[in-house]
């Protein structure tokens, strides 16, 4: 497998478990305290800045 399939397989692994970020809910993030907590389709809240899961408390593998 070439390195563009590749890339394109994980970007695709990627958007079925965390779909696209929709929209910034405005809380603080509690993590590093910024109001830039973004919700996916997944329902998921990741913070933009520091990519940490609201929910879960880990931080996620975003590209930003
Ligand atoms: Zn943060």
């Amino acid at each position: 497998m070439g390195i563009y399939e590749e890339r394109e397989k994980e970007q695709k692994e990627f958007e079925e478990k965390y779909g696209h970020p929709m929209h910034y809910i405005h809380i603080p993030c509690k993590g590093c305290g910024r109001v830039r907590v973004e919700l996916w389709t997944s329902e998921k809240k990741i913070c933009e800045k520091c990519h940490l899961n609201q929910d879960t408390m880990e931080y996620e593998p975003v590209q930003y």
